[in-house]
């Protein structure tokens, strides 16, 4: 711990007394945006505040009951002087480094880019100045989220810095104005929170790129494989089907094979417990990220069952269709035949409709156990009922579904257009593999040796055992 943490030597007012934020105002310098809309809400909230600035006779207007004036009166006006200007110009401060002797500075400075400095920008100002105490805080939040108020979404207010007394007091001011405080401990930690709104749903990164990579690559698959090959082979041009068939070829494939990757690493995960013999070792760091998006993963798979159903839904109203049944009637009248109806295709056709509706309406209730505000209300085990039972089911539904609509084209050589499987055929790959292990980890005698493994039982080594029994 640093000097500076024993010496709790700031003078402040505590900011909690009723009478103390009417006593001492809060000085911010800068009046841009940030500055503005901070400003109007500490006013809002009982505070006086006292702004700095370059121009203090020229800048635009301030919120009501501000006072503005240069950044070296202000300064000295306060005892928490919050920064509200870009890292870029701190340089000016350190002719200040007098008046900001022993004050709280909070830097609520961002970058746009990550590693863009050597050291944090809060690290940076604790060097210029360094008798004040810097606070990292409020970095988090956005100007509009000042104006309007927080939104769940940004109730939270995270700070760090080396002076106790200092972080308590921007806590006190943070809690003041309605956000709840999360301390990240030192000043060193002020590079994460930098770090912090930079991030772009940093969760969803992974499922989103792999959704992409395998919509690109079955959407080349199935152009190469009916498109090309239909224009090579026969002369004919079907490019009209990319549109609506051949999406509703990839969809499914996609949806397909990213439900089964919800699912994979769990099995993957209760292999390895089974060979270790233990659950007290940690998973490597892949399985571990690749566990924690696989509710991302459920929902783009979700999302991609749902566009199958809307194409699926609209296949009647296509002209293709609707050409190519009367087209097939008009033959069938003139050439005075009839087709028999086949009992097996009509089974067929049935049980691959029932599978996938049955798999898709389990699919909505995983993806509905998922929000939040859904799965808060069900206990822990009524949640890993659905997400893990019923997920399994509806993986069992929609493979199902697609065998089905293979049906027996697996044993056609036609089927295999340039010596390639259909698409169809390679996305059954990876959920058929899941739905096999699954099957193994479910025999009795494997299936008891993992929930001993889970309950702490751990398989001890021979070896380790008779080195054990010679030492006593
Ligand atoms: P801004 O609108 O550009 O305002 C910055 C203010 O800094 C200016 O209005 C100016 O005030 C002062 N300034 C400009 N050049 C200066 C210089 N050379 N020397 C001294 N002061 C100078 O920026 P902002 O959006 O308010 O952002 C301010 C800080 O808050 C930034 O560090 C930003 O990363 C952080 N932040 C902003 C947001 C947001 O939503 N905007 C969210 C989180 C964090 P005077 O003319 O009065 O001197």
């Amino acid at each position: 711990m640093s000097k500076e943490v024993k010496s709790e030597s700031v003078s402040l007012c505590p900011l909690g007394t009723a009478a103390a934020p009417e006593q001492e105002p809060l000085c911010i310098f800068g009046t841009g945006d940030f500055g503005r809309s901070l400003g109007q809400r500490l006013l809002q909230s009982g505070y006086k505040v006292v702004y700095g600035s370059r121009r203090p006779h020229s800048c635009d207007p301030l919120p009501q009951g501000a006072q503005v004036m240069s950044h070296a009166a202000a300064a000295q006006s306060a005892s928490v002087v919050i920064l509200c200007i870009h890292r870029e110009h701190y340089d000016f401060l350190e002719t200040l480094a007098p008046q900001l002797k022993g004050k709280v500075l909070v830097d609520v400075s961002n970058n746009l880019k990550k590693n863009v400095y050597p050291e944090a920008n809060a690290e940076y100002l604790h060097k210029l100045i360094p008798g004040a105490h810097v606070v990292k805080a409020l970095n988090t939040l956005s100007a509009w989220v000042l104006q309007n108020g927080p939104s769940d979404a940004s109730r939270q207010v995270y700070l760090c810095g080396n002076n106790v007394v200092a972080k308590q007091t921007v806590a006190e001011m943070a809690t003041k104005l309605g956000f709840t405080v999360l301390d990240r401990g030192s000043l060193t930690a002020a590079r994460e929170l930098e770090d912090f709104p930079l991030q772009l749903f940093p969760e969803w990164r992974l499922p989103l790129r792999l959704a992409i990579s395998l919509s690109a690559f079955f959407f080349i698959y199935v152009v190469i494989t009916d498109v090309v090959y239909a224009y090579v082979k026969n002369g004919k041009d079907i490019s009209f089907r990319i549109m609506v068939s051949l999406a509703n070829k990839v969809f499914p494939i996609v949806s397909l094979i990213m439900l089964s990757l919800c699912y994979l690493p769990g099995v993957i995960a209760a292999f390895l417990q089974l060979y270790r013999g233990t659950k007290y070792r940690r998973f490597p760091d892949w399985l571990d990220r690749w566990m924690l998006c696989r509710k991302q993963l459920g929902l783009i798979a979700l999302g991609f069952a749902s566009l199958h159903v809307l194409y699926t839904l609209i296949i009647p109203i296509r002209y293709y269709v609707r050409f190519r049944l009367a087209a097939n009637t008009i033959s069938q009248i003139k050439e005075n035949r009839t087709s028999e109806f086949d009992t097996d295709v009509a089974w067929r056709s049935d049980s691959y409709l029932s599978m996938g509706i049955l798999g898709f309406g389990f699919y909505v209730v995983l993806g509905i156990t998922s929000l939040p505000s859904v799965s808060n209300a069900l206990s822990w085990r009524e949640f890993s009922f659905i997400q893990s039972k019923l997920g399994y089911v509806t993986l069992f539904f929609c493979t199902f579904h697609t065998y089905l609509y293979g049906w027996n084209r697996f044993l056609f050589p036609s089927s295999y257009k340039w010596y390639t499987p259909s698409a169809y055929m390679l996305c059954l790959v990876v959920p058929s593999v899941v739905i096999v292990l699954k099957l193994l980890l479910l025999l009795p005698c494997v299936d008891h040796r993992l929930v001993r493994i889970r309950q702490g039982w751990e398989r001890t080594d021979p070896e380790e055992d008779s080195n054990k029994s010679l030492l006593k």
